[in-house]
């Protein structure tokens, strides 16, 4: 079987002049026409911008300037990431027809870097989901098989890059959202240590857990386009100016040493078998590979999704304030008074995930309650963070599932809002804890992908990069790809 492109290869084709930015362009827009019906990955095709930003990277390559590691080659940008001229919608109504003044910060330094935007990938309203089921534009469906889900909330971008659409793209990382789509779709997926990206005009969701990331194919390919990414960010007050290693120098140094942690809190009822029993066929490749693997206590871990859902609720009804149909987003019309204004303008423009995160949020903070949710949850979030560290001082990497299962049917969860939650168990932790967390494509159970998920303490992706890409150069997962879509081929 061909492999699929991957960004790294076709940064090669380019530098060899085997092809062109335009040609790498036009095959990427060319694959949304032909898969937009089936997948429904994008939400907006910016055909001219792409095609304009190729035909300038071409000249640039071939009057001899300076480049980037990845000029020229198309990548998506998941549509909560500001886009100057082209619209951004989170996923919602309330910002169906915002286009924005600005770029995000992500934004603009890819295209510093010379990479082409084709589009902006469908996602969950406001970043809330695990299914892409809450999108104002549809689901999105798995290429692996499309009456399930790709996961959520940067499904789309999951989905564009599983299929071969673009060989990488951006998520956002709240309680999981690149994490569990990657696992779900059997791509790579990274969410840097907090405070790594800017969050600069990516659109708030809970902003002491969000965070940017990439979905691609191989570490790679991740580390490579997060060299791009992450960086200190004067204008994010939480970015962190630390500074910036090179993540790729090192992702080949062998993994003799690596020591692995695995915790009995990931090994719960819920984990499917065939997960659990990929997961061990994980762990002996990497203590084939030199690693060492042991046990590591992560006692209030189970304290994961009561907390998060406690916190960004909360997080997330102070941010959402501002779309109010008068300073942001979608405006009812024909009302009588500011009140009636406000109140329409609001239920239309958001949907059910959105207006119940909301509403729990606006109680947990409410005054009677505060101490006995949102300042628990807070007390809670030490403890979880406190177990990482101290599990840290024996380990370097924390492994374990992604996800509970593989991916579930779409309509399976949607009636079901705490199950649903469920499906973020096991990464929910790593955003409590602003920690760095990977997920790699470890197996394929029942003809779906599984992944694997690495945890590494504050500001180590270096490690963790080269962690995955060990595995990586060892086994083949990173490269299944769904029978029926493999339009990214060559
Ligand atoms: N699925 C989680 C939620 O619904 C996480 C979302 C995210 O990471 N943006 O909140």
């Amino acid at each position: 079987m061909m492999r699929p492109v991957d960004l790294a290869s076709q940064a090669d084709q380019l530098a060899a002049g085997d092809t062109t930015s335009v040609a790498l362009t036009e095959r990427s827009l060319a694959a949304i026409d032909a898969l937009q019906p089936t997948l429904n990955a994008f939400i907006s095709i910016d055909r001219e911008g792409a095609l304009t930003a190729a035909a300038a990277a071409d000249e640039r390559r071939t009057a001899g300037r300076p480049l980037s590691a990845l000029d020229g080659v198309p990548i998506a940008h998941k549509d909560i990431f500001c886009t100057a001229g082209l619209k951004t919608s989170c996923g919602s109504r309330m910002l169906d027809t915002f286009v924005p003044p600005y770029n995000a910060t992500v934004v603009d330094r890819f295209a510093a870097a010379g990479l082409v935007t084709v589009g902006k990938t469908n996602m969950d309203e406001f970043a809330m989901g695990s299914s892409n089921e809450t999108s104002f534009y549809g689901d999105v469906m798995n290429p692996w098989d499309t009456t399930r889900s790709p996961g959520g909330s940067s499904g789309g971008s999951a989905a564009a890059v599983a299929a071969g659409i673009v060989a990488g793209a951006t998520g956002t990382d709240t309680g999981g959202s690149i994490r569990q789509p990657a696992a779900l779709c059997g791509i790579t997926g990274v969410k840097p240590t907090y405070g790594r990206a800017s969050r600069y005009g990516m659109i708030a969701f809970a902003s002491s857990l969000d965070q940017a990331g990439t979905l691609t194919r191989t570490a790679k390919d991740a580390a490579l386009l997060l060299e791009l990414l992450c960086g200190f960010d004067p204008k994010d007050s939480t970015s962190l100016d630390v500074p910036m290693e090179s993540w790729t120098a090192d992702i080949d140094k062998p993994l003799d040493g690596l020591r692995i942690g695995v915790a009995e809190a990931f090994y719960d009822d819920g984990l499917a078998s065939g997960c659990r029993d990929a997961l061990e066929v994980a762990l002996d490749e990497y203590r084939q590979l030199g690693a060492t693997v042991s046990t590591v206590e992560l006692p209030h871990l189970y304290l994961s999704v009561p907390t998060y859902y406690v916190v960004a609720p909360a997080e997330c009804s102070s941010n959402l304030s501002r779309f109010d149909g008068i300073r942001f987003g979608h405006r009812a019309t024909d009302c009588d008074d500011l009140a009636e204004l406000y109140t329409r303008s609001r239920s239309e423009g958001f949907g059910d995930e959105v207006k119940r995160r909301i509403m729990t949020g606006t109680y947990v903070l409410s005054s009677g309650y505060y101490d006995a949710y949102y300042l628990k949850a807070q007390r809670a979030r030490q403890l979880i963070s406190a177990d990482f560290k101290a599990a840290f001082a024996t380990v370097d990497v924390i492994a374990g599932p992604t996800a509970p299962t593989p991916a579930f049917g779409l309509g399976d969860k949607v009636d079901d809002p705490v199950t649903m939650y469920l499906n973020d168990i096991y990464t929910i932790g790593a955003n409590l804890a602003g920690l760095p967390a990977l997920s790699l494509p470890m197996g394929v159970v029942d003809g779906l992908p599984v992944g694997m998920q690495l945890i590494g303490p504050a500001l180590s992706e270096a490690r963790l990069l080269n962690a995955a890409h060990g595995f990586q150069s060892a086994t083949d997962w990173h490269h299944a790809t769904p029978p029926l879509f493999q339009g990214g081929e060559q």
